[in-house]
């Protein structure tokens, strides 16, 4: 009897062997289970889409951060996170089926010389290891996939009309990874189809992103005139703290999560409108509008069982008080 094929299963990584011998027809004689299944399938559909080649690799940490030896027995489930807190990891241990973590942040950034319980991040992932849960991190290369990338999910919560989307901080020539004829990078310049005032687009970030407030700071032409501020055609967009990609562009407003004080007061001294969000609003409904999706569908598509869930305890530290 001869070895025919290997083909993967519909359900929790089962492999099914097909063997067949010299008569024609094909029987299935066995089947096992791949080590770490929905942890694997998952970060191959992520690198499909969102390769971590296009991540900002000098200074980023991107990829798989933590391979647990073994996946949990019931895991089916993908748990998505913008930050990989104690809370999120309590939410994971607690539902057998989560077998996988993808956070956005990287839950390690630089170099560990230990690794101990006394340490929060690190007990985290020591949990997480010894509970069979794996851990995948892309940051950046959401960042800066062309046309899918964090900065245009964020441009489409402007609620208007864009007519032209240029990428600021473009990965440059050689160091392109795809030849796809997109140009990847961080940030998006948008021109918007028609001028807009700034209390307009206001009300539309808070309605679309689901938030109570944002914080805003006006150019000081506006302040100076006292003139509503109606003429906004070009909006430079950052997801996260994004200072030092949008001052490379030249834009009405910047749209971002955090800015220090004194990259505000340059900005608006520079007659451009600021418009923040806190840092993790700009991401968080990436996972669910963007993500979620595409890994349901990737899953469909294999013919695999795995469900995706977002956190519901991840949100932005900050809070009006
Ligand atoms: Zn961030």
């Amino acid at each position: 009897m001869t070895l025919r094929r290997i083909v993967t299963g519909a359900v929790r990584g089962t492999v099914t062997l097909l063997y067949s011998d010299a008569a024609p027809g094909v029987s299935i004689v066995g089947q096992a289970r791949f080590p770490n299944h929905l942890f694997k399938t998952t970060v191959a559909a992520l690198e499909r889409r969102f390769p971590t080649v296009l991540a900002s690799r000098s200074w980023d940490n991107v990829g798989i951060l933590l391979e647990a030896p073994h996946e949990r027995v019931e895991a089916d489930r993908v748990l998505l996170t913008i930050d990989l807190t104690t809370a999120v990891y309590h939410e994971a241990a607690s539902d057998p089926r989560i077998g996988a973590i993808v956070a956005y942040h990287p839950p390690i950034f630089r170099g560990l010389k230990q690794l101990t319980l006394a340490d929060p991040k690190q007990a985290i992932l020591l949990n997480c290891a010894a509970r069979g849960i794996s851990v995948y991190s892309p940051h950046t290369a959401w960042d800066n996939q062309a046309a899918i990338g964090n900065a245009d999910w964020l441009a489409g919560n402007l609620g208007s009309l864009v007519a032209k989307t240029e990428t600021i901080d473009p990965i440059q020539g050689a160091a392109q990874p795809c030849d796809d004829g997109h140009v990847h990078g961080t940030g998006r310049l948008v021109t918007l189809s028609q001028p807009e005032a700034l209390s307009t687009l206001v009300a539309n970030l808070k309605a679309n992103l689901g938030l109570q407030y944002v914080r805003v700071a006006k150019a000081i032409k506006y302040h100076e005139n006292g003139s509503d501020h109606e003429g906004i055609r070009t909006v430079a967009i950052c997801a996260g703290s994004g200072a030092s990609v949008l001052t490379k562009s030249k834009a009405d407003l910047f749209l971002t999560g955090e800015m220090s004080h004194h990259e505000v007061l340059a900005a608006i001294e520079d007659q451009t409108s600021v418009i923040l969000c806190e840092h993790t609003n700009t991401e968080r409904g990436f996972l669910s509008q963007v993500i979620k999706p595409y890994l349901l569908d990737e899953f469909k598509k294999a013919g695999a069982a795995y469900d995706v869930r977002c956190s519901q305890v991840d949100r932005d530290p900050l809070e009006q008080a």
